[in-house]
């Protein structure tokens, strides 16, 4: 199979072509052409996954294909942005249908959910499984929620329990260790499955958007642990915050494999929840926790933004977070 005929097999003629009308011309020519609908504003990321360090290799390819998906909308969601098309630049090592077949449902299944059309992409071949998604969605002028607006006084919130993944790929590790292939498998308990799905397949969260819509301060997406990104929020708002230990909402509905000190430290420090921490002003704190109750979702405060730098509330040892070019 040529790369022609993988596009096409696998791409552009699949439920990946999801049809939006402000798609002008999706994939096929040298670039897609796109209508931005008139007073929004683009917003755009790009994640790149790479087999062994992203994922796990020998994941099923239906989860590899909605996790690289699912991380970079995630950032989407996170600046309160509405998704609405996607690019994706493939590298492989080589061209397996059941593999591709796979990857391009889970894919699929993810951008069905959520409206985002696949407009076009790169494909090429190497030593290296590589999947970089490039997300683009829209976000009405002025609208967008950023890292710097943090102020003194603001409650920190989290979206939900932390640590799931990391919890999930400790799961997968021992299920290799089994001897299995490591995933969402049947044989998994409910507290298992809870954790495997969170780590094989991630929620962007856009039911937030509504909910915090114009409420919110600052947002980032939790990738790398609670404590790093929460960071960023404070070095790019020029403030501090103390937390309140005791409210860090970590998984207590754990498997006999793992145990409570497994947990925290996966709340503060492991990576790939991507849920949301945000920060809200005092004044629209009940009409936040009102709206996200009538929902049926639990927001979990977790402290205070601070004018002093730095965080306090927490041991020293557990404040550092995950960083690609740095040991811990
Ligand atoms: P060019 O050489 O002009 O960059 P390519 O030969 O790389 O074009 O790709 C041909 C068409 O197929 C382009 O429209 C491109 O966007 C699309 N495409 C290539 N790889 C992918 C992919 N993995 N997913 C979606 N579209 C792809
Ligand atoms: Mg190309």
């Amino acid at each position: 199979m040529g790369e022609f005929e993988l596009i096409r097999r696998y791409f552009s003629a699949s439920d990946l072509q999801i049809p939006r009308r402000d798609v002008c011309l999706g994939i096929g020519d040298d670039c897609a052409l796109i209508a931005v609908p008139s007073g929004k504003q683009l917003a755009v990321s790009v994640d790149t996954s790479i087999a062994g360090v992203h994922f796990l290799p020998d994941a099923s390819a239906h989860s590899i294909g909605w996790r690289a998906l699912a991380v970079s909308l995630s950032d989407l969601a996170a600046m309160g942005a509405q998704p609405a098309w996607f690019t994706l630049a493939l590298s492989l090592p080589q061209a397996e249908d059941a593999w591709l077949r796979g990857f391009a449902q889970g894919m699929a299944e993810l951008s069905r959910r959520y409206g985002i059309a696949l407009v076009g992409g790169d494909t090429t071949r190497s030593e290296l499984l590589s999947i970089s998604v490039q997300v683009q969605g829209y976000v009405r002028q002025g609208a967008s929620w950023q890292r710097r607006g943090a102020r003194a006084g603001d409650i920190i919130y989290v979206s939900d329990r932390l640590g799931k993944a990391a919890l999930g790929l400790k799961l997968a590790y021992q299920q290799k260790q089994a001897g299995q292939i490591p995933g969402l498998d049947t044989s998994a308990s409910p507290a298992e499955a809870e954790l495997l799905r969170a780590y094989f397949y991630p929620e962007p969260r856009f039911d937030l958007i509504q909910i915090l819509s114009s409420r919110v301060s600052s947002a980032i997406d939790i990738s790398d642990g609670l404590m790093a990104d929460l960071q960023h929020i404070l070095s790019s708002s020029n403030v501090g915050a103390r937390l309140d230990a005791s409210r860090i909402p970590v998984v207590t509905d754990l498997p006999d494999t793992l145990d409570t000190s497994d947990a925290i430290e996966a709340a503060l420090h492991g990576g790939d929840d991507y849920q949301i921490c945000f920060t809200v002003s005092p004044q629209r704190r009940l009409e936040l926790e009102v709206s996200a109750g009538q929902c049926g979702l639990t927001l979990y405060p977790i402290g205070v933004v601070e004018r002093q730098r730095g965080i306090r509330g927490m041991k020293s040892d557990q404040t550092s977070g995950y960083d690609h070019f740095k040991a811990r």
